[in-house]
């Protein structure tokens, strides 16, 4: 349809559409260009306690800002940029800029706080990740233990034995390991407990319905139960409403995440949630 056409006339890829190659060829064009011109901008969601309702840092998100400054969404880029091997170049802007930012409110005095950045496929079976990991510390000077990165569960399940050794590569530097939209994969138990993580990032498709659908809240409940006993954490994924922050609150959830606390914010934003506190919660500083 004309509506999904984009500003140059094409579709932006979407995996359940088929582009056309001359289409699919323009759009990696304007994803290469988009990196060297600068156009890929990162929000940053705030992470706030269950229990404390302090916030605890922030999972960065990439946007692709157009001319007209419209934002495109992660999803309709990152997977062609995932196929072309861009997200290599992508990936590694993302987690050099976060790490950048995070430094940079910790030399205004806003400290104790973390960053996630999101990890694809691709990009965690590149051997040259722990030393990008390493690079973007060092260029950026924040502590490891500040930096967690975010694979999904269906990333990691996919070579599992593979996962493991990655993953206590990327340990071994000191940063924290999350496993996101966990509850959408399928999790070898045996593997879960394998991995070198340290934290479960409970789905936003189990907390959307929390209250009224005793089978979301009993996968919530045993998840959270389940993550505890192997000495994980949980970050609820997708609050949306005070409901679901007290349910899961109840639940004994560690962190929690979603519109009902911010969406995601430029940087000039977040700094600006730093400073004057979380919904029902205290400023960080
Ligand atoms: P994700 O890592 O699971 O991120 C959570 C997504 O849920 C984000 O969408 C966020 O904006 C959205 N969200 C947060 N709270 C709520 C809520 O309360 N309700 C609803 N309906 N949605 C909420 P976003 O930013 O569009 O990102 C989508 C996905 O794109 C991410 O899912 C992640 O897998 C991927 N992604 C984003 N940035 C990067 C990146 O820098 N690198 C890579 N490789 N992937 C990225
Ligand atoms: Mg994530
Ligand atoms: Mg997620
Ligand atoms: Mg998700």
């Amino acid at each position: 349809s004309a509506k999904s056409a984009g500003r140059n006339g094409y579709r932006f890829f979407d995996a359940a559409m088929t582009v056309a190659a001359d289409e699919r060829l323009r759009l990696e064009a304007d994803l290469r260009r988009a990196l060297t011109n600068g156009e890929f901008v990162l929000h940053y969601q705030p992470k706030i306690g269950a229990a404390s309702r302090r916030l605890l840092g922030f999972e960065a998100l990439i946007r692709w800002q157009q001319r007209d400054g419209s934002l495109v969404a992660p999803a309709r880029f990152i997977p062609l940029a995932e196929e072309t091997g861009l997200i290599g170049a992508i990936g590694e802007w993302a987690l050099n800029t976060a790490c950048q930012t995070l430094q940079r409110w910790r030399g205004e005095g806003l400290c104790n706080l973390s960053m996630s950045v999101n990890l694809s496929a691709r990009q965690l079976r590149n051997p040259a990740l722990p030393a990008q990991v390493q690079g973007a510390l060092a260029r950026s000077g924040i502590p490891p233990e500040r930096l967690e990165m975010e694979i999904t569960e269906s990333v990691a399940m996919e070579d599992p034995a593979r996962t493991v050794e990655i993953l206590r590569e990327l340990k071994a530097i000191g940063i924290s390991l999350s496993i996101d939209d966990f509850g959408t994969g399928y999790s070898s138990l045996a593997y879960l407990k394998l991995l070198p993580i340290d934290c479960l990032k409970l789905d936003r498709t189990f907390v959307i319905d929390i209250e009224t659908d005793p089978n979301d809240a009993a996968i919530c409940a045993a998840t959270i139960r389940l993550a505890h006993t192997l000495g994980l954490s949980v970050v609820a994924e997708g609050v949306e409403t005070v409901e679901q922050a007290r349910y899961l609150d109840g639940l004994d959830c560690d962190v929690m995440q979603g519109y009902y606390f911010s969406r995601p914010l430029p940087e000039d934003a977040a700094r600006a949630f730093i400073i004057h506190g979380v919904r029902g919660g205290e400023p960080a500083i």
